[in-house]
């Protein structure tokens, strides 16, 4: 497959949509980037690499780090952690506060924000240099040890995270949040702001795409049918209220993020980044979701 001129023919295709949706600006520190800005890399398990754009600009990686999250918590808690959060998509908005007042506290998924707070609360529970040891996972994941938290943006977001401290404090209330609900939002909001690059994001993405191959990265192992039940939850839940829409469409597992990047697998094959800041409605990349669209119909490579 040529992936290379599969990836140049994808970028042409998709400019009528250059100019669709906005970046994110409700975290101020988000709005100052230049929407116009298009990347996408491919790796496939023989760790070959296709890289077009900018695919090497790192970015505010957002909710992509709910599946680095949900690896660390499988790992450390095991089906446990079943019992603090569910498995279902959750069919509302990714900071809904709705169905946890219905669910008495109980998150949908892992993949929405109040079940990233939880397993937050988790991996406080776990580590003993949290921080430390949650960047650690993703440089080892990713073998960049470049990466990093960006202060700004984690600040930016706590400023003006009312609604996340709404969730927290709800999740508190319910007896779902064992830590104090500062610490836990600081921890979540730099779990957010890691900026990470396509070409980055499709090497962290290869693990789960390869389940065949032992998970081992510092001291986070999964087994291999763990890392297909994560494969599954970003098949349900990876794009808030568009799963449906983009499991139609597209057709992987996979997960967004409000900076405008997407990662996604097609198993035994290959992972996929795309990033590209102007969101649609629903808070997922434009230009990412028909990228990624593209690139399984005319590969005729999905999961169906
Ligand atoms: N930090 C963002 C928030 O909690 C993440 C949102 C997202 O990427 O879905 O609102």
């Amino acid at each position: 497959m040529d992936y290379q001129k599969i990836l140049k023919d994808i970028h042409q295709e998709i400019q009528p949509y250059a100019t669709i949706g906005k970046q994110a600006d409700y975290i101020p520190a988000l709005a100052k980037i230049n929407p116009n800005q298009f990347g996408m890399c491919i790796r496939t398990i023989q760790d070959e690499t296709f890289i077009h754009g900018e695919a090497a600009t790192g970015f505010s990686i957002q909710s992509i780090s709910k599946v680095f999250s949900l690896a660390m918590c499988l790992s450390l808690e095991g089906d446990n952690l079943w019992k603090r959060v569910g498995k279902e998509p959750s069919g509302t908005a990714f900071n809904s506060l709705v169905q946890l007042e219905v669910e008495k506290g109980i998150p949908r998924n892992p993949f929405i924000n109040a079940g990233a707070i939880v397993m937050t609360d988790i991996l406080l529970n776990h580590l003993k240099h949290p921080e430390e040891e949650y960047l650690r996972f993703v440089r080892s994941i990713s073998g960049n040890d470049g990466i990093g938290y960006n202060e700004e943006v984690a600040l930016s977001e706590r400023k003006n995270g009312y609604l996340n401290a709404a969730i927290a404090n709800l999740l508190k209330y319910h007896h779902n949040i064992d830590n104090d609900i500062e610490r836990v939002l600081r921890f979540y909001f730099l779990q957010c702001s890691i900026e990470m690059s396509c070409y980055d994001l499709s090497k962290a993405f290869l693990p789960f795409a390869n389940h065949k191959q032992a998970f081992a990265f510092e001291n986070i192992t999964l087994t291999s049918s763990q890392v297909k039940r994560i494969n599954a939850i970003m098949q349900t839940c990876g794009f808030y209220d568009e799963a449906g829409e983009f499991s139609y469409l597209v057709g992987l597992p996979g997960k967004s993020g409000v900076g405008g990047g997407i990662a996604a697998v097609y198993p035994l094959r290959y992972s996929v980044a795309v990033w590209s800041p102007r969101l649609n409605r629903k808070g997922n990349s434009v230009m990412g979701i028909k990228a990624l669209e593209l690139l399984t119909t005319q590969t005729q490579e999905s999961i169906f």
